[in-house]
């Protein structure tokens, strides 16, 4: 239920107050859980509420996220999913045997090996790019007309910057769609639709949620009637890959306070990523922030209000050096993900040990508590 409210607001308006959503049968200002999996029908055989059948379909509490989000990203339509990985999976089976996508080089892992092997298993040719390298990806797409392309910016956990409207430029002119996973940036910092990409793609279980405790992930699209918005759909509804109630119903509640915790984990990533830059044990920070970054101009441009919560950085000593410190460490959990309001610590190397990732490689996600606290935990970490 949704009540009447100004139009033009601003991220956090529409964040805070859930797109306007609240509970008209009881007055509540918060949204009910719908549990139903199905939905009666009338003595004429027409459905009660009109779209409300079976929730595999129909999901209440989805379409209450999924209304939010697309306000959020600005986005004609938006679709949720059980995890990140089953939206990545959506997308990559609109793809025909035969076909080829570009994918960018270096990205989170877990779609990396996974989009490996769906192109394996179906014919599909995969070529993969540096895509920060904005010439070579244009290049790419020159040479191989990709149906798709992907990209991830900034992304995890290189923290390398792409160029989203320029590859969006070149991946149109052999009549592709881009793909761009936000989900370390999140709606907040970028719209990458508004910078030209056909579909957002977020883990919706990072900072969307941003409290560790739901599993999801989203869609976004610029253009609802799009033949690949049209599969992807069908393919979700038919297919099953839905969040259940309570999931999206949690996601909603995290959803109230994005633009505030976005705001300050990249306050927070910025003090640390300047801390860690002039430490003597520490080789590189990895942070789109800092003004050194290759990436930070474009990054300026690209990113509103800040550049998130995710920083890298190598320490002096490779593995035994970086394992050393992350041990000592008693504020930042020894923990994967990323996006919470909780800082977590990952010894990248020892979780993806053949992708080339430096022995040692320290990733942060950086949660909103007081960064001063955050750094004087470094401090005594990483010795000074
Ligand atoms: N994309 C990025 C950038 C991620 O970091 C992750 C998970 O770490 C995913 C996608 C996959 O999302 P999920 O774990 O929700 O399936």
């Amino acid at each position: 239920m949704s009540v009447k409210r100004p139009t033009g607001l601003h991220p956090a308006t529409i964040a805070a107050q859930a797109g306007g959503l609240t509970d008209n049968s009881t007055g509540g200002v918060v949204p009910p859980i719908h549990p139903a999996t199905t939905f009666a029908r009338d003595e004429e055989y027409v459905p009660l509420v009109d779209g409300n059948v079976y929730s595999r379909v129909h999901a209440p509490n989805g379409r209450m996220v999924e209304g939010v989000l697309a306000e959020l990203e600005g986005a004609a339509d938006a679709m949720v999913f059980p995890s990140g990985m089953a939206a990545v999976a959506a997308v990559f089976r609109t793809l025909r045997a035969g076909q080829t996508v570009l994918v960018q080089s270096q990205i989170y892992w877990g779609t990396m090996a996974w989009i490996r092997d769906f192109c394996t298993r179906r014919d599909i040719t995969l070529v993969e790019v540096e895509a920060a390298d904005t010439q070579a990806f244009a290049a790419a797409c020159d040479a191989c007309k990709p149906a798709l392309a992907w990209i991830e910016t900034p992304s995890n956990p290189w923290l390398r910057v792409i160029d989203i409207a320029a590859c969006a430029d070149a991946v149109h002119a052999g009549g592709g769609v881009l793909v761009a996973d936000m989900t370390t940036s999140t709606p907040v910092l970028t719209r990458a639709l508004s910078f030209g990409a056909d579909l957002v793609m977020h883990s919706a279980t990072k900072g969307i949620n941003g409290h560790s405790d739901v599993l999801a992930g989203a869609l976004a699209c610029r253009d609802a009637d799009a033949p690949v918005w049209q599969d992807i759909r069908t393919d979700r509804d038919m297919a099953g890959a839905v969040l259940g109630p309570f999931e999206a119903w949690l996601l909603l509640r995290g959803m109230r306070t994005l633009p505030l915790r976005v705001e300050r984990m990249s306050q927070n990533a910025q003090a640390l990523a300047t801390y860690l830059a002039d430490h003597p044990q520490v080789d590189a920070v990895l942070y789109p922030g800092l003004p050194e970054h290759p990436g930070h101009a474009l990054a300026t441009r690209q990113m509103q209000g800040g550049f998130g919560p995710l920083l890298s950085f190598i320490v002096k000593g490779g593995a035994p050096a970086a394992l050393a410190g992350v041990g000592r460490l008693q504020l930042f959990h020894r923990a994967t993900s990323l996006g919470g309001v909780e800082s977590l610590v990952e010894h990248r190397h020892t979780i993806e040990p053949h992708t080339g990732i430096p022995e040692g490689l320290l990733r942060l996600s950086v949660g909103i508590e007081n960064a001063g606290d955050l750094i004087d935990d470094l401090a005594q970490a990483l010795g000074q």
